[in-house]
């Protein structure tokens, strides 16, 4: 089967706020068009280790390899890193949303047996399949929710034959006839994702990624529309599957058929649905992929399992999710990562925008959607005050509340003091509240005792890890009554009339029940395309067969990229001033330890 890429046109969207290279000043990190494929030309760099001093020298040797032209591309010195994971628990969640009785797993599950798909199977068929796929593909993910209704027409799209305009069928998705309403998704996706924008605009004749063939596993949403489309004006060539079964913007997905891009994904697949889509992406006669983008590692798995070979010929694996990162150091701890892999999730731009600014964001989108209420006033309790904590608290104070704080680690706590919060217990402060929220990647952290002592009405929600940080299955107790009083709000009922609130069943508050904004969006999906095109273009043996954090410079560039947005002017180091801090005057301006 031959797969026929067409890259879209760029939407008609002004740009006149994004620099040129010669708007930049000079010694801008900011890079002009010709340098998008300078990444590949980089000299090789050698592994830098995680200790401080290691790092510090590194990072001081690598500045001579850096290029010193202005304005220049950053240069690609990977990082090295050990697992950053702890035995993160994992838990199920059932199709219909609720919580199934959840096994502590130290590692992913996958469809491993699963190789035969049944060929036309009956609704009822899939649905009976015994869940089998990661967390990450059935974790709810609503900024992702389509606005179309997928109940309207029953029929499976394996059961459909469906042609884009041009006549290509090369895709399996809910309804090519939502494409123009998905071109709109896409267009509006584009006004918050200027980097990506900026991207494709300074590739203009490049093509940096020419004769790369991507294999997809993400959210098939707006977001990542526009990050399919600028790698795709880069020169690659585009497969495409859902990491998770609900997300799936259904218009997106037809937008993207009718656009060329070989799409398989639709939202509220099954299990059996989840790895046929993948196997699709794969599985093609005369096309094989160079280059995985994974969310979750799914995808990297079932090329392990069933098309080992396929390795021979991919050039990198760029993942994007902690479970992902996850089983990739766990693959390369025993040997049997062949291929080099970066390890997007754990760059500075994500994990400061992913977990501080969205959470900033979005604790207030979420508590208002499913509760309306007003947080003037309010008396809230954060457990843990990292980079969440600190985002939901700036957030809530902001708004009015008084806000208390719960923390083990005594610098975060000082901080959570200088910031003007009330460090508590929570015992201390559990009967007066009317919010608890927590924060800390822990779990058990509210427990049935906790929650016996809260008040009529208190809401309880998690902005942490998985489920694993309000203890609810404590609540599934006999003498207490459940109520399901809007979707992904119950009552939890005492005997003597006292109700909490529980959002979410525990489960992540915000991508279970709000918007996680576009721009934060942004940042990964260039995040990932820098990646795409550093693994894609890099020389023989500048990457091992290893897991790989994204080379600072790049990180900076991600940032730099963003700032147009803000007409935000960035400072420029004089040569003297690059001297005296010792610095390269473009970059990168901290050591692999700071902390921002
Ligand atoms: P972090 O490590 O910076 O912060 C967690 C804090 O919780 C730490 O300061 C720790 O000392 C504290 N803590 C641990 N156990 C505690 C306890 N029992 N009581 C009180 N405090 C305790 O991590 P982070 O970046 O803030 O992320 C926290 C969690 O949120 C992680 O599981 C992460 O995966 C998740 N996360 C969620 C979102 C989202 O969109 N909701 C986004 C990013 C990260």
């Amino acid at each position: 089967m031959s797969v026929q890429v067409v890259a879209t046109k760029m939407a008609e969207v002004d740009l006149k706020d994004v620099p040129s290279s010669k708007d930049l000043p000079a010694g801008s990190p900011v890079s002009p068009a010709s340098d998008v494929k300078n990444i590949a030309k980089n000299e090789a760099s050698s592994s830098v280790s995680t200790s401080p001093t290691a790092e510090s020298s590194s990072a001081k040797a690598g500045e001579g390899a850096l290029n010193p032209n202005p304005g220049k591309m950053p240069q690609a010195s990977a990082m090295k890193r050990t697992d950053p994971q702890q035995n993160g628990g994992e838990a199920f969640v059932n199709r219909d949303g609720t919580v199934a009785e959840a096994p502590r797993m130290k590692k992913i599950q996958f469809a491993d047996q699963k190789q035969e798909f049944n060929k036309r199977p009956s609704k009822i068929g899939r649905r009976s399949l015994s869940r089998s796929i990661s967390q990450s593909s059935t974790d709810s993910y609503s900024s992702a929710a389509s606005y179309t209704d997928s109940s309207d027409d029953e029929t499976s799209p394996r059961d459909k034959q469906q042609k884009n305009s041009k006549g290509n069928g090369d895709f399996c998705i809910k309804n090519i006839k939502q494409a123009e309403f998905g071109r709109r998704e896409i267009e509006i996706a584009e006004q918050e994702m200027p980097a990506l924008m900026a991207l494709r605009k300074r590739a203009q004749g490049e093509k940096p990624l020419a004769g790369a063939k991507v294999v997809g596993c993400t959210h098939i949403t707006a977001q990542t529309a526009v990050l399919m489309e600028t790698l795709s004006a880069l020169g690659a060539q585009c497969r495409w599957a859902a990491c998770n079964i609900y997300s799936t913007q259904n218009e997106v997905a037809a937008a993207l058929a009718e656009g060329g891009f070989s799409v398989f994904a639709w939202k509220g697949e099954s299990e059996d649905d989840f790895w046929w889509c993948i196997d699709r992406c794969v599985n093609v006669e005369g096309w094989q992929p160079n280059m995985i983008l994974d969310d979750g590692g799914d995808l990297t798995h079932w090329i392990y399992k069933k098309y080992p070979n396929m390795f021979k010929k991919i050039k990198g694996i760029v993942e994007e999710s902690v479970t992902g990162v996850h089983r990739l150091y766990q693959l390369s701890k025993a040997g049997k990562l062949c291929v080099p892999a970066m390890n997007v999730n754990d760059s500075v731009t994500k994990q400061k925008f992913d977990n501080l600014y969205c959470c900033r964001e979005s604790i207030l989108d979420g508590l208002k959607r499913t509760t309306d209420v007003m947080f003037g006033g309010k008396q809230v309790v954060v457990c843990g005050y990292g980079e969440v904590g600190k985002g939901c608290c700036a957030a809530l104070k902001a708004m009015g509340s008084i806000v208390y704080v719960t923390e083990i680690d005594p610098i975060c706590a000082l901080q959570a003091c200088m910031d003007g919060f009330r460090l508590v217990k929570l015992n201390e402060v559990i009967r007066q509240v009317d919010i608890v929220i927590t924060c800390t990647g822990n779990k058990n952290v509210v427990v049935r005792e906790n929650l016996d002592r809260m008040k009529n009405g208190c809401i309880v929600c998690n902005m942490g890890h998985s489920n694993t940080e309000i203890d609810v299955a404590s609540l599934r107790t006999p003498e207490l009554t459940w109520e399901r009083v809007r979707s992904q709000v119950d009552h939890v009922i005492w005997p003597d009339g006292k109700r909490i609130v529980l959002l979410a069943e525990g489960r992540l508050l915000n991508l279970s029940c709000s918007t996680v904004p576009t721009f934060v969006l942004s940042i990964t999906a260039t995040t990932q395309a820098l990646a795409l095109i550093e693994l894609y273009n890099a020389p023989e043996g500048r990457y091992k067969q290893d897991v790989y954090l994204l080379p600072k410079k790049m990180d900076e560039y991600v940032a730099s990229l963003h700032l147009p947005t803000f007409d935000a002017h960035l400072t420029e180091l004089s040569d003297e001033q690059a001297k005296y801090l010792g610095l390269n005057k473009n970059g990168p301006f901290k050591p692999n330890y700071y902390r921002y």
